[in-house]
């Protein structure tokens, strides 16, 4: 961050000042008392678990030379005198004043916003990987997609960047718009609508209207890049007052991948890409369909910004994948797996499992625990990826967990039923696994997050 004095800060909050010094230089701003070090502010901010006033004293002790607070502090204000302390209705609101203001100082920034059901995170890894083959780039660290996260990254912005990219995730209406409006970007990216959050939201059109925030964000100097093959994205340029550009693999998309080969050998992908009239080979070195829908965008920012196709390939080859998302790991006894389980939803379980059908394999397992937050949905969404992976050609299917017995038992009806067994939780996968698996298996584990299946991946790694 570049330094702010405390007289811009109380600008952008409107705070009240309890006692301090105006001429403050603030050098960087965080909410984590930990993380605070000598001339930094830190913000008490009210999270689902904990109220950040609890550690002032802490984040005072640490170094803190101004804090932002909703109540009146004479304790703390007694005991540190030199502190300057600001005083807001409403601290994460402060906070993402701030990130608006500052945002707003660097006129020559282009911001980036990425929504989606799945793909934001790949996404964002890959266009800042491709973009940074030629420009200043700053990008959402981990899962940094939030009302808090979002206004934190922006204040990481040092004034080098050409580029801001930003995740923006959501599980309520208006989520978004509030994030848009804080990072007001030139750029709009929606991955694709599909279920995920729909117990929250209730319909994947109001997922989709959820989603559309970002666009209905942009003016017309400003871009959407949408996914044509989507019909909820694909209906969202419809009325949009930006450029809309559509990306997909249907006729009719204005960027488009017709031809891709995976070789699970080199685990490299070959795609073909034609853009504006011209065609281009890329190599790619992850699998999935679905990771081509991620690139796409990356691929339209890049000509939009004149990199040269050399440098597009460098930037593809380089991304770094956020870890837990479609890892091949080979295990001592020549068995692979496909690591896929950070999260899950309907969609993305069913790309990991047409992942698994493109790869030739002697055995191919999938082991496949619950989809998480699908509301009064969640059954028949469980029973649909049963009957999926049963035309999948797999060889023997571990469902773990009660919710994910209905995947199990919808798939028993295609498939033998010797092919189909549900466990009850890692451990006994585990366990079954250790005594199962042969050379040349490939096996794929996928579930939402607080399954925790990388404890499985861990001990296959580990006892192997
Ligand atoms: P989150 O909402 O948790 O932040 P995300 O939208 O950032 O997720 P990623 O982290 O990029 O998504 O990917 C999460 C999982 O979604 C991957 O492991 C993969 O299984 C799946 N996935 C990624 N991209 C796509 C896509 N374009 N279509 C379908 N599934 C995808
Ligand atoms: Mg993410």
């Amino acid at each position: 961050m570049q330094t702010l004095k405390l007289k811009e800060i109380v600008a952008f909050t409107k705070a009240e000042l309890l006692q301090g010094n105006l001429d403050l230089k603030v050098k960087e701003i965080v909410i984590d008392s930990r993380d605070v070090k000598t001339g930094f502010l830190f913000i008490a901010i009210i999270g689902q678990n904990k109220d950040g006033h609890q550690y002032l004293k802490e984040a005072v002790k640490n170094g803190a030379s101004a804090v932002i607070v909703d109540r009146n502090s004479p304790a703390i204000q007694a005991a540190y005198p030199n502190l300057s302390v600001l005083k807001v209705e409403d601290t994460t609101k402060a906070l993402q004043a701030i990130a608006f203001n500052y945002r707003h100082k660097f006129d020559d920034l282009k911001v980036i916003g990425i929504t989606g059901s799945a793909g934001k995170t790949t996404t964002k890894d890959m266009i800042f990987s491709v973009l940074s083959e030629k420009y200043y780039c700053l990008k959402t660290e981990g899962n940094y997609n939030n009302q808090i996260g979002l206004p934190l990254t922006l204040l990481r912005l040092d004034g080098r960047e050409d580029f801001a990219i930003l995740e923006m995730g959501m599980s309520g209406l208006a989520e978004i718009d509030l994030l848009a409006k804080i990072a007001v970007p030139e750029i709009g990216i929606i991955t694709n609508i599909a279920a995920a959050h729909l117990e929250q939201l209730g319909s994947l059109e109001n997922i989709a209207q959820a989603k559309k925030e970002l666009i209905d964000n942009l003016t017309a100097a400003d871009t959407a890049i949408l996914n044509y093959d989507n019909q909820y994205t694909k209906k969202i340029g419809t009325n949009s007052k930006a450029q809309t550009i559509y990306f997909g693999f249907e006729k009719g998309a204005d960027a488009r991948i017709e031809n891709y080969f995976f070789n699970s050998k080199t685990e490299t992908l070959k795609f073909e890409f034609t853009y504006q009239a011209k065609n281009y080979k890329f190599i790619f070195n992850k699998a999935g369909k679905h990771n081509l829908y991620n690139i796409l965008p990356a691929l339209i920012i890049a000509f939009k910004y004149k990199l040269k196709p050399e440098e597009i390939q460098k930037g593809l080859l380089k991304t770094k994948f956020s870890s837990l998302r479609m890892e091949f790991i080979q295990l001592k006894n020549k068995a692979r797996i496909i690591n896929d389980c950070y999260n899950a939803n309907p969609l993305s379980v069913k790309a990991a499992l047409d992942v698994l059908e493109q790869i030739k394999a002697k055995r191919k397992i999938a082991i496949l625990a619950s989809m998480l937050e699908l509301g009064e949905k969640s059954l028949k969404k469980h029973q649909q990826i049963g009957l999926y992976a049963a035309a999948k050609k797999i060889d023997l299917l571990i469902t773990i967990g009660p919710k994910a017995q209905a995947i199990a038992t919808k798939a028993r009806t295609k498939m033998k039923s010797e092919q189909v067994i549900n466990l009850a939780n890692n451990k006994e996968c585990i366990d079954f696994l250790l005594s199962e698996i042969k050379a040349e298996d490939l096996i794929l584990i996928k579930g939402s997050r607080a399954n925790k299946l990388e404890e499985i991946v861990d001990e296959l790694k580990s006892k192997e």
